[in-house]
């Protein structure tokens, strides 16, 4: 019998590097560094998609979306998140809530919380009141107090999909990613 919930975790951290931009949870923010990566490095999406990947035991990031793998690369984590959901989805899970936390020495990131979390309920068919996004410093200690790169922490529950009809498309209703 299927498990009545599990819950994942994800981890991640990208560096920060002048001429790219800084984009955290689908939002744009102004910074004069961002963070380098394959993708668009979007190291908050990145540590939501693992811990989805982890709660349904499908691997990680790395295994569906190889950054050897030139469709994404500059891809926005937008899709990946939504492409997680998908095969969460497709064995049998559903995301209840996630909640993270964003660890960045600075731009200071309060005012762009909400647009995150717009950008994460919708990719991942969530009511707003299900997501969580949280930012800290760490105070000038470490990697990110230094401000060599930002980290972020996501913790999921996914419960079973009642029935398995369809499952939704692949990319939502935007399409595939150029
Ligand atoms: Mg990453």
């Amino acid at each position: 019998m299927k498990a009545a919930f599990r819950i994942g975790y994800g981890y991640d951290a990208h560096t920060l590097v002048e001429g790219r931009p800084l984009i955290l949870g689908g939002v744009r923010i102004p910074s004069d560094r961002g963070l380098l990566g394959h993708s668009d490095a979007d190291v908050l999406l990145h540590a939501l998609c693992d811990a989805i990947l982890g709660a349904a035991s499908l691997g990680d990031l790395g295994t569906h979306f190889p950054d050897t793998d030139s469709r994404w690369k500059g891809v926005s984590s937008i899709h990946l998140l939504e492409e997680t959901n998908r095969l969460a989805r497709g064995k049998g899970w559903k995301v209840g809530n996630v909640d993270s936390t964003v660890c960045a020495q600075q731009p200071r990131l309060a005012p762009y919380i909400p647009e995150m979390v717009r950008n994460i309920a919708q990719a991942l068919r969530l009511e707003e009141g299900c997501v969580g996004v949280k930012a800290t410093t760490t105070e000038g200690m470490g990697f990110v107090g230094r401000g060599e790169g930002i980290a972020a922490h996501a913790v999921v529950l996914l419960t079973p999909v009642e029935d398995e009809t369809p499952s939704i498309p692949p990319w939502g209703e935007e399409g595939a990613p150029e």
